[in-house]
């Protein structure tokens, strides 16, 4: 676990070596047992946390925190995740998986074009987890929240029966007419989707093929040169603030908006269904890094699917008016893939050759227990 942590410090350097142990992740978790009680692991992890925002009034340590919002609405959204159903720590490496978790949390925050502020973490671990594994686990967490700006303001802390359980709660803001919501999307705005799509599923299907290459024999080292990006987008995903402050920026409020979590379709799918709207999309417009369709490519899957059902991208998928058009055009990091429809024209994307097809909510989910075991 030492020459792990070593190896993946700043969470985005990935090698042979960090993913050999990864893959032995399992065995080490309860190595160095210490017996602390939960007032003194409450401590122990949380003693480095310090307050940034001037929202939150009171951190950990009362009763409750305390947080002050003036002339703001207030967005609060939760998440939970189950080892076994939503991760397998065969794949992920527990500071990725604090990380990663934060990232979520913060996602669907500025999926509402709101900012997060603080953030609660409810942790419950078997006696399979040593105190290095749960500082390990609260490290990248830690780090989510240095990189996001929020405040970890409390949480609570059991023991499991079996295996790891956490429930995270974000809280954040915006002023009232800046929130966007799934329902609002009107006939002929533009659709619009941050980043590329289909990496992080791809990251996951690599590392499971390493995976069971390296138990069948673990003197064979996993082929992963070349394949950092799919990794990364899979062990260490980003949210989108960027996106939210540039949109502000130019002055373009998106009419509807989601976070992609479970792929392109069934986002899609939510912000129709929510808005009373059908949509076009076009294939030839849906963003694939070329490490995806090269990964993609390697396993027989077309890259489309992995856009369409591919999970935990975290990028941002709108919808915004015709007349800034111009401006989305021109910013980095949105594509504008399609328009909204009539609700009585379905849910569809034109293929390359003009082909319509019904989009699907298959959500594939990376998390998704079939998957994670
Ligand atoms: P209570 O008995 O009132 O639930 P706790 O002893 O569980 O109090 O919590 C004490 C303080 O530590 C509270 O501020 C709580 O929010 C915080 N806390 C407890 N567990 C965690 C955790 N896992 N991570 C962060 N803060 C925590
Ligand atoms: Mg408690």
């Amino acid at each position: 676990m030492k020459f792990f942590l070593q190896s993946l410090k700043d969470l985005t350097i990935i090698n042979k070596f960090a993913i050999i142990i990864l893959f032995k992740q399992m065995e080490n978790i309860s190595k160095n047992k210490q017996n602390l009680s939960e007032f003194e692991l409450i401590r122990h992890l949380t003693d480095k946390i310090k307050i940034r925002n001037k929202e939150t009034i009171y951190g950990i340590g009362d009763d409750a925190a305390v947080i002050e919002y003036p002339d703001k609405q207030i967005v609060v959204t939760n998440d939970l995740l189950i080892e076994g159903i939503h991760f397998d720590l065969a794949y992920v490496p527990l500071k990725h998986l604090g990380y990663k978790a934060g990232i979520v949390n913060f996602s669907d925050v500025y999926a509402m074009n709101a900012i997060p502020k603080q953030l609660i973490i409810s942790i419950a671990v078997s006696n399979r987890f040593s105190l290095s594994a749960i500082e390990e686990f609260y490290s990248g967490l830690r780090l989510a929240c240095d990189n996001y700006q929020v405040d970890l303001v409390g949480g609570d802390t059991s023991a499991s029966v079996k295996g790891m359980f956490l429930s995270l709660t974000a809280i954040g803001s915006a002023p009232k007419e800046q929130l966007v919501y799934r329902k609002n999307a009107k006939i002929n705005d533009l659709i619009c989707v941050t980043g590329d799509l289909g990496a992080a599923y791809m990251g996951l299907q690599l590392l499971k093929r390493e995976n069971e290459l390296f138990q069948a024999d673990p003197n064979l080292q996993p082929e992963l040169s070349g394949y950092d990006y799919i990794l990364q987008r899979q062990l260490k995903p980003e949210a989108r603030p960027d996106i939210i402050k540039s949109l502000n920026t130019e002055k373009i409020l998106p009419s509807a908006m989601i976070d992609i979590s479970d792929g392109l379709s069934s986002e899609i799918i939510h912000i129709c269904s929510n808005s009373n709207v059908g949509c076009k999309i076009f294939e030839d417009k849906i963003p694939i890094a070329h490490e995806t369709a090269k990964m993609a490519k390697e396993l027989g899957i077309d890259p489309l699917i992995c856009a369409l059902d591919g999970g935990e991208d975290y990028e941002l998928l709108f919808t915004a008016k015709q007349k800034d058009y111009d401006k989305l055009k021109s910013q980095s990091g949105i594509n504008i893939i399609g328009h909204i429809t009539n609700k009585s024209d379905g849910t569809s994307l034109i293929s390359k050759n003009g082909t319509i097809i019904p989009l699907q909510a298959k959500g594939w989910n990376a998390f998704s227990n079939k998957d994670a075991n």
